[in-house]
């Protein structure tokens, strides 16, 4: 006969598992089907999750999460090709319980994470492809098929965590718009480096660690590169719009490689070897590119609900997987126990979303996006502060100095920048 859960999960990624935990915390049957041979091994990302999300699921979980580097340095880049402005921030505050950001691989944490659901009484199906989702004659969804000999599973309710541009939801008919069209692309490469050249290299011990992210290194593609340091390698990569990195006819590949040459980053990735080359695509659209978070007898969560603040350099998504997943988690067990998994049995998914800071920081940073890859930000600032600040450190003997006010203005001019365009952006950045 066919298998029967109380609730099927697609896709052991951050969102996948943290949905597991709950539901089996619950007490209900839960089967965690994943693709890839285990949770985590095909999965791509820049390298930093922000672990505070976790504090409710695994109380004290920085004693056991498989963390590379607890990020206590943060550097920020405006990059033209042969200049860079960096603010660079470093506090003792983030190496120390319960930290802030941390480096790690997603074959480890995804797979530490999937192990906590199964602890709590999941079963954890591996190299399971879901191939479709199983309704009823009334519409109703009642479980998924799979590549499985025994391939079919049913469900009292089904969760899609299954990813960016999410085959489920698209089954379902839960995507308003195209999520390639609100997509970007991500590409990274894992460079190996002994150990104590990169605490050299970037100035920290132990297992202190630095994320750098860059505007202005992606040819003039809308986007952002980032670099972070793991115990002994780095993670370097770029993130850029999908339609104009076609549009440009670069390859992603020759982006890292011009942003592995730029005259501040070259002397910090020196040597690194290659051990990894992956792309992957992220949901960018923000609040407003959200899909319907629920069906008859469906719940979607993480990047397959696009719940991932992504805005060039920014990149939070680990974090909204986790928390999504832990509320659609606990709405589904909710109303299971409440013998309604309707859509309108589902509908407290939304509330708790809505009361927690999954929706309140995207609702927060809705504007982000579009600020952040705008050309003003991506090309005409990084240009006219490079320049500002070139002409505030040089000295013009036997000219006298020029003064702020003179060179600010000119700077903007050469550029294209409006000042009040950049008092605007400024504030609005400021307020989100
Ligand atoms: P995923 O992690 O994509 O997991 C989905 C899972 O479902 C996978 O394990 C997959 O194998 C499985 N699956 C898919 N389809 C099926 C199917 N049909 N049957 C069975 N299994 C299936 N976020 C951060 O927090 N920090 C960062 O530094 C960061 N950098 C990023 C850099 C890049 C280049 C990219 C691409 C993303 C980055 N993100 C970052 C975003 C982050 O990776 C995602 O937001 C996060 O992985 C979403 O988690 P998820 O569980 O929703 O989906």
């Amino acid at each position: 006969g066919v298998a029967s859960f109380d609730a099927v999960i697609v896709g052991a990624g951050p969102a996948g598992s943290a949905a597991a935990i709950e539901l089996a915390r619950a007490g209900r049957r839960v089967a965690l089907l994943e693709r890839g041979s285990f949770p985590g091994a095909k999965n791509v990302y820049g390298g930093v999750v922000y672990g505070r999300v976790l504090d409710e699921l695994i109380p004290n979980w920085w004693t056991e999460a498989p963390i590379q580097r607890w990020v206590t340095r943060r550097q920020t880049m405006l990059l033209t090709p042969g200049q860079a402005l960096t603010v660079d921030f470093r506090t003792e505050n983030w190496g120390k319980p319960p930290y802030n950001g941390a480096t790690t691989h997603r074959a480890d944490f995804d797979a530490w994470l999937a192990g906590k659901a199964e602890e709590a009484g999941a079963k954890l199906l591996t190299s399971t492809l879901v191939t479709a989702l199983r309704t009823d004659p009334g519409g109703r969804i009642v479980g998924v098929r799979t590549d499985r000999p025994d391939g079919d599973l049913d469900a009292g309710v089904v969760i899609a965590a299954d990813g960016v541009n999410s085959f489920l939801a698209k089954q379902a008919g839960l995507y308003a718009e195209d999520q390639l069209a609100n997509s970007t692309l991500g590409v990274k490469e894992t460079l190996a480096l002994p150990r104590e050249t990169i605490e050299e290299r970037f100035g920290v011990r132990g297992t202190d660690g630095v994320d750098i992210e860059m505007i202005g290194a992606t040819k003039g593609i809308p986007g952002g590169g980032f670099l972070y340091t793991n115990l002994d390698s780095l993670s370097i990569g770029v993130v850029v719009d999908l339609t104009e990195l076609g549009k440009a006819k670069v390859r992603p590949e020759e982006l890292i490689a011009e942003l592995k040459r730029h005259p501040s980053i070259a002397p910090l990735v020196r040597g690194g070897e290659i051990v990894e080359y992956a792309a992957h695509l992220i949901p960018e659209g923000g609040y407003h590119s959200m899909p319907t978070l629920t069906g008859n007898g469906l719940l979607i969560a993480g990047d397959a609900a696009a719940m991932c603040l992504a805005a060039g350099i920014w990149l939070e998504g680990v974090n909204f997987a986790i928390g999504s997943g832990m509320y659609a988690g606990r709405a589904a067990a909710a109303a299971l126990a409440a013998g309604d998994t309707s859509t309108r049995g589902l509908a407290g998914y939304r509330e708790r979303l809505a009361s927690s800071f999954v929706l309140a920081d995207h609702h927060k940073l809705r504007g982000a996006p579009g600020l952040l890859m705008s050309e003003r930000v991506q090309r005409k600032y990084p240009a006219m502060l490079c320049d500002l600040v070139e002409g505030v450190f040089q000295v013009t003997n036997p000219q006298p100095k020029p003064g702020f006010r003179k060179l600010l203005l000119r700077s903007a001019k050469r550029h294209g920048v409006r000042l009040r365009d950049l008092a605007r952006d400024a504030i609005s950045g400021i307020r989100s």
